[in-house]
């Protein structure tokens, strides 16, 4: 971190990737602007595929990119900083990455990341702190994803400037807000369980 400006830029990050991510079992879009580890995916503001425009400029979008260079065999365990030992990855994955000079470990723990998993699990600890158990998970994401309970918590949430750098982007609604949210909605309305319907079903929720 205190020599950052020393560090390869993001683009020349890539550029060496590119052809070397397959040979550490990764499959990776390298059009899409995502976290390389969890699969986290900043939009499309962010997009790389641009068809208008030369490779130069493709590869200058990924400086753009809101990721991480995270060493993959940290500087004090001897690391370099050569572009095959940095890796691009999303502020929260940069944060939980383990830190050892085996590569393999790194290389493992990461192909294992999962964005949606991962929020899946805050949800479950979330919905733990408000008493609700994990037989009524699915009832929840249901509730959380409907159109009424959307348009009911409207202006009564802000959203959260992380105190800490455990968030992939700056600002957020953080999982305790929705979930809070959503379970005071429906301690409100259980008894009229009309509320959520079964198009708006999350279903990448309910396959992780
Ligand atoms: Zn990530």
């Amino acid at each position: 971190m205190h020599f950052k400006d020393d560090l390869p830029s993001k683009s020349q990050i890539f550029d060496y990737w590119k052809d070397h991510l397959d040979q550490v079992g990764f499959l990776i879009d390298w059009g899409s602007p995502a976290c390389w580890a969890c699969g986290f995916h900043y939009g499309t503001k962010y997009d790389v595929k641009r068809p208008d425009v030369g490779w130069d400029k493709i590869l200058q979008c990924w400086n753009n990119i809101p990721l991480q260079r995270c060493h993959i065999t940290p500087r004090s365990l001897g690391g370099t900083d050569h572009a095959s030992n940095l890796f691009l990855m999303c502020r929260e994955c940069h944060d939980l990455t383990p830190n050892t000079n085996i590569p393999e470990i790194f290389f493992e723990w990461a192909r294992r990341q999962n964005s949606d998993a991962r929020e899946f699990s805050k949800i479950l600890v979330a919905l733990e702190s408000f008493g609700i158990g994990t037989a009524a998970v699915e009832d929840f994401l249901w509730v959380m994803v409907s159109e009424e309970f959307r348009s009911w918590m409207r202006g009564k949430f802000g959203l959260h400037r992380p105190q800490s750098k455990y968030a992939p982007i700056s600002s957020r609604l953080t999982t305790a807000t929705t979930v809070g949210l959503a379970v005071h909605y429906w301690r409100i309305h259980m008894t009229s369980p009309k509320w959520y319907s079964t198009k708006t079903r999350p279903k990448k929720w309910l396959a992780a």
